[in-house]
């Protein structure tokens, strides 16, 4: 395949191509399609297989189609959240997004709230509502139940490295965040091993996934 044949934005493709990328790979060949059709998947993918994109390029995709629906409002709510075990995940996985939003500046906002800064200036980014959030379970955790934001218009959850949630010790905080997304929201894991973590998750937030072992 070619990454003109995966329904993408044209500011998504010129910034694929900047970066040099010249064909989707494996993981991202397999899950783009399925995540714009709405569905859940559960992929089993190592770093360096591209998993990355195969999630942001279709959640920034799914950002673009709801703007479009409600004529390119500034946004009153989160759409994503991505969920990763570790604060320098979350940092990875920003700069991940903000070079993929080179082109959508003035259409799509990114926030991770994973570094050292205080909980007053976390609150205050979420009180903005950025389209995406990367956080640790524990800091979203902890500013859902202060009531800093709510999920409640959450379109999609990623879950990153999902088998490494459950050894950091969120496994509570999984369960509140569980509670509080909206009873229809489109879920992805994406994990190197289906393992003990992995399998949690799935029973938590994943409706009948389609499964990539790639
Ligand atoms: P990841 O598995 O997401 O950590 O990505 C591993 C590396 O592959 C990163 O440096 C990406 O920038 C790069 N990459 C991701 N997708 C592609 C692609 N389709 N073609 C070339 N490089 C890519």
């Amino acid at each position: 395949g070619d990454f003109s044949d995966l329904h993408l934005d044209e500011r998504l493709l010129q910034t694929i191509d900047s970066l040099g990328w010249k064909k989707p790979s494996l993981i991202q060949s397999a899950a783009i399609p399925l995540v714009l059709q709405g569905k859940d998947v559960l992929a089993k993918s190592r770093t360096g297989s591209g998993k990355t994109a195969a999630y942001s390029l279709p959640a920034i995709q799914i950002i673009l189609n709801n703007k479009v629906k409600v004529g390119n409002a500034r946004s009153t709510h989160t759409s994503v959240l991505i969920l990763v075990p570790t604060r320098d995940l979350c940092e990875q996985v920003h700069s991940h997004f903000e070079d993929m939003i080179t082109n959508l500046r003035k259409d799509i906002t990114v926030a991770s709230i994973g570094h050292e800064i205080t909980l007053d200036e976390q609150k205050a980014i979420l009180k903005e509502y950025p389209d995406v959030i990367i956080s640790t379970p524990g800091r979203i955790a902890e500013h859902i139940q202060k009531k800093n934001t709510n999920l409640n218009n959450l379109s999609l959850l990623i879950i990153d490295e999902a088998d490494l949630i459950l050894s950091h010790g969120y496994e509570n905080e999984m369960k509140e965040i569980a509670t509080s997304l909206p009873r229809i929201c489109q879920s992805l894991l994406f994990s190197a091993t289906l393992d003990e973590s992995t399998e949690m998750l799935k029973k938590l937030v994943l409706r009948t996934p389609v499964i990539l072992q790639m």
